[in-house]
């Protein structure tokens, strides 16, 4: 949603139910965790009351910790922090599941998969940055190829059922690779909004992967 137009959100909240996409993905971010800040609790509360899929929200935040039960209460459904910003990562994990939302970890791109190896088993979710995080429409890192592949055979290892999710850099090229590398979400913000028929776009990335 970071890519939509705030003008007429209702219209693009439409757009998106309507469409093939399964969830809608909200950027939050803080001004300090990444440079820029976007949008809080009042949108995503409005956002929830239009949406008939669920919210996956993306806490680009530092001690998102510090806001769990808010996020929950204005209709996170998946609640997604980063690793690079939360020190107690398993308590926070545990406080979201607590709070009945699905609970998701992501990842910069300099930070390596194996670091998740211990709170692997307790991710419904794992989130790979696959552009540094803070702007729509950047370009995407290869690399994350690698990441993804390593992810998946960690997942199979551990028994984990956490789901592979891609955010940055997703579209026609990107997404059929993403997904034979063991992608099994992907987000698409930009590329979508920015093209002359979202909706149409939605369903071709869908026909895809
Ligand atoms: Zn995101």
């Amino acid at each position: 949603m970071l890519s939509a137009n705030f003008g007429q959100l209702d219209r693009e909240i439409d757009m998106i139910n309507r469409s093939k996409a399964d969830w809608f993905h909200l950027d939050v971010m803080d001004g300090l965790f990444v440079p820029n800040i976007s949008f809080g609790m009042p949108i995503i509360q409005h956002i929830a009351s239009k949406a008939i899929k669920p919210l996956d929200v993306h806490l680009m935040i530092v001690q998102p910790e510090r806001y769990l039960k808010e996020f929950q209460q204005v209709g996170s459904n998946i609640l997604t922090v980063h690793y690079e910003a939360v020190t107690h990562l398993h308590r926070c994990i545990q406080e979201i599941k607590s709070l009945g939302m699905k609970a998701g970890v992501s990842l910069n791109p300099h930070s390596p998969v194996h670091l998740l190896e211990s709170i692997l088993p307790e991710l419904d979710l794992v989130l790979i940055m696959s552009v540094n995080p803070g702007f729509g429409g950047q370009k995407f890192i290869p690399h994350t190829l690698k990441k993804i592949e390593a992810l998946r055979e960690m997942i199979a290892a551990s028994g984990s059922k956490a789901l592979i999710e891609v955010d940055g850099g997703v579209d026609q090229q990107t997404a059929p690779l993403l997904v034979e590398a063991g992608a099994d979400v992907l987000v698409a913000g930009s590329y979508v909004f920015g093209s002359p028929n979202p909706e149409a776009t939605i369903q071709m990335l869908k026909e895809l992967a």
